[in-house]
């Protein structure tokens, strides 16, 4: 599906424009976009909602889920706008870089710099790393064949202290210019998006918060491959799914 859909959640007047794009074995991207905020998970293809991205997560070196980098860093210097940021795993980080500049060198010349330069972060599991003004990115442990990681964003909200829920605008506007602190500041797990992994990382308690996810992305190979879901697992799965709020499953490989 190359076009853009939109999901509300109207308890938070939250809006996200989502476009999913898979074909099995040969390209995975998906594009989420709230607000101000634009990101892209994995870039198996340069779609194009994915150019309007600035920050880019790829969760590990398959072909399928990183073979348009190029093809999308070099978009940000066609364009004259301020280059995007990538993240990926610590062990492909000097490779995506390597590969970058195969492309900067058989480039005509490097009046823009981008391609032979591009800005790809290494992350760590666990690691916070700020995405937005109001939003950070942690890595989860994802299996797959070769070292992958997964990647939640949460999203700093605030809301008003039950002491002072039932008072009027006008009242909490008092407040407020007294100088009394009337909201509690929450990270709330936004959206989370595995690429291909076993359905291990959905029982890992440290991967706890996805499941909390308002919206959760991963990929078919889950429910297909042998081992990697189990009848015995089936009843686990239909629970812990149960809290989502939104659940999305593309195709895999
Ligand atoms: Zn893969």
């Amino acid at each position: 599906m190359n076009q853009e859909f939109r999901i509300d959640f109207p308890a938070t007047g939250q809006q996200y424009f989502l476009n999913c794009w898979s074909v099995s074995g040969l390209e995975s991207c998906v594009t989420v976009r709230t607000g101000e905020s634009r990101f892209a998970f994995d870039i198996g293809h340069a779609t194009r909602s994915s150019i309007n991205c600035d920050r880019v997560f790829i969760t590990h070196g398959h072909v399928d889920h990183c073979g348009a980098l190029a093809k999308h860093v070099s978009q940000w210097d066609i364009r004259a706008m301020t280059p995007a940021t990538y993240y990926c795993p610590q062990d492909i980080q000097e490779t995506l870089k390597n590969i970058c500049q195969s492309y900067a060198a058989m480039a005509e010349s490097l009046e823009k710099p981008t391609i032979a330069s591009p800005k790809i972060l290494s992350v760590k599991v666990g690691e916070d790393f700020p995405v937005s003004p109001n939003r950070t990115m942690r890595p989860f442990r994802t299996t797959h064949r070769v070292p992958s990681n997964g990647y939640l964003i949460y999203k700093q909200e605030k809301s008003l202290l039950p002491q002072f829920q039932n008072l009027t605008g006008y009242e909490i506007g008092a407040l407020v210019a007294a100088g009394t602190v009337v909201h509690e500041k929450h990270s709330v797990p936004e959206m989370a998006y595995t690429g291909d992994t076993t359905f291990d990382c959905f029982l890992d308690p440290a991967n706890a918060d996805i499941l909390q996810a308002r919206i959760l992305i991963t990929e078919e190979l889950i429910f297909r491959y042998p081992g990697t879901l189990t009848s015995s697992i089936n009843p686990v799965l239909s629970i812990m799914f149960a809290s989502l709020s939104v659940f999305f499953c593309m195709h895999g490989c």
